[in-house]
């Protein structure tokens, strides 16, 4: 689907020349590529549309990183800006609302888009995962061979499903499996509807009936990912007149890119939450923005790239503090710098929970208020100082030290803490400065 966006991105690259910030023409050249593989991958031309726009506004004048091309610190912000589409304001699209046992799953899609198959891979990581006692049953009446593929898949993967009697309706056996489920004690019942080879007015009634009957936490519709723009298409229709509260991609192991991924977000607006990778019963996978968005891009080599000039650049940052840390200077701009870092690594907890050893001591930094909220207010404290004031922190007599504090909603008295340990600090610069360069500071920073 997307073979192409890779190669034509690199071909307008390579006109470009190296220059200090992006210019409009280069993000202009080079998204008209992008825009024309997005339309050839069937997106939507809105879809299409918007996210060149998004990608435009965030690309131009945008100064260029050290080391890269400005081709490739384009392709850093289309998968970016690809991530931010694929990630919508899920948080965990890989959890599902099994609470209230025994919580009714309903699987949705049309024939032949795996849904079979991912009902029984979803009880199989709900079961292992998740410790969940689940129950599925197959309401599909029309094709008895249906009933007993997932007959077979639970015993292979030692989930039960309901025993099959003939001649019931979809609705009936839904209310059997509700029974069974709640008599039986199980967490979870999964229903596996019915598919047609297209939508038709009988299927999406039968649906419904049953989604009132049972009332459904999850209703997961699952979408053949190499059908582009038909999976929008279905899942719209879906959405529509059931209401979905998800979606699971199927066939992402195939040669397609992802491209159905990026519409399918755009245009419902539902949180895809699994991706299928195979028929096994474990090729099952939480969706992963990033992973998609470098597979859409089929370049995740410079997004690495980019990345690693990034951190070059931090590095940079790090090696001139030394350098001040070396003649003995620590003031509270250095300070400040140090708290930062550390928020960005996950707080103190965050850095010490990295540690081998120091998961324990981590519990100890939070138990004695050493969090992140901590950190903030130390931060606050700085900001409320003047530039002459944190470059001098001994001048801090009595009333600016009121005001400083003041300023950011804190006490003197933490004020004082912080002071002291910037005292600290500095003295322990100054020493470790005198061991000279390669001395311990260098070794610890490596
Ligand atoms: P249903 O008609 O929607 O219930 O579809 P099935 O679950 O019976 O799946 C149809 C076919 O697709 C089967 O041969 C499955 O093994 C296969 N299948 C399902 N999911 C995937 C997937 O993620 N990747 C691949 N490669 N095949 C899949």
């Amino acid at each position: 689907m997307f073979e192409n966006l890779s190669e034509r991105l690199s071909g307008v690259f390579d006109r470009l020349t190296k220059q200090g910030a992006l210019s409009d023409e280069d993000v202009k050249t080079a998204l008209r590529e992008v825009r024309v593989a997005l339309l050839e991958a069937d997106v939507s031309l809105p879809v299409a549309r918007d996210f060149v726009k998004a990608v435009q506004d965030k690309a131009t004048g945008q100064a260029v990183t050290k080391s890269i091309t400005p081709g490739q610190q384009v392709v850093k912000i289309v998968h970016d800006e690809l991530q931010h589409v694929l990630a919508g304001n899920d948080e965990n699209p890989g959890e599902l609302k099994v609470d209230n046992a025994p919580a009714p799953i309903l699987m949705v899609g049309l024939q032949g888009s795996g849904k079979t198959t991912t009902t029984g891979k979803l009880a199989k990581r709900l079961t292992e995962k998740n410790g969940k006692r689940v129950l599925m049953a197959s309401l599909d009446i029309y094709r008895p061979a249906a009933m007993q593929q997932l007959q077979v898949l639970g015993q292979q993967i030692g989930v039960d499903t309901l025993p099959i009697v003939a001649g019931e309706t979809a609705v009936q056996i839904a209310k059997r499996a509700k029974q069974q489920a709640t008599l039986g004690g199980y967490d979870v019942y999964m229903l596996d509807t019915a598919g047609r080879l297209q939508i038709d007015e009988v299927l999406m009634q039968e649906v419904e009936d049953v989604r009132d009957v049972v009332n459904p936490r999850e209703t997961l519709l699952v979408v053949d990912g190499l059908t582009g723009q038909v999976a929008v298409e279905v899942a719209e229709e879906f959405d529509g007149k059931i209401g979905i509260s998800g979606v699971v991609l199927t066939r992402m192991d195939g040669d397609g890119r992802g491209g159905a991924a990026l519409s399918m977000r755009a245009v419902t607006g539902k949180p895809i939450k699994f991706v299928g990778l195979g028929e096994k019963m474990d090729a099952l996978e939480t969706f992963e923005p990033d992973r998609v968005a470098g597979r859409i891009l089929g370049m995740g080599d410079i997004v690495a790239l980019v990345e690693k000039a990034q951190e070059t650049i931090e590095a940079e940052q790090a090696e001139r503090m030394m350098k001040r840390f070396q003649k003995g200077r620590f003031n509270m701009n250095d300070l400040k710098m140090q708290l930062e870092q550390m928020i960005k690594m996950g707080g103190m907890e965050g850095v010490m929970g990295m540690m081998p050893g120091m998961a324990k001591m981590s519990k100890q930094v939070k138990d004695a208020g050493m969090d992140d909220k901590v950190l903030k207010q130390q931060i606050a404290l700085i900001q409320s100082m003047t530039k002459l004031e944190r470059a001098n922190p001994q001048i801090l007599q009595a009333s600016r030290k009121k005001r400083i504090a003041k300023g950011a909603g804190m006490e003197v008295a933490d004020l004082n803490k912080l002071l002291k340990m910037q005292r600290q600090m500095s003295d322990m610069m100054k020493k470790m400065g005198k061991m000279g360069k390669g001395g311990m500071l260098k070794q610890a920073m490596k």
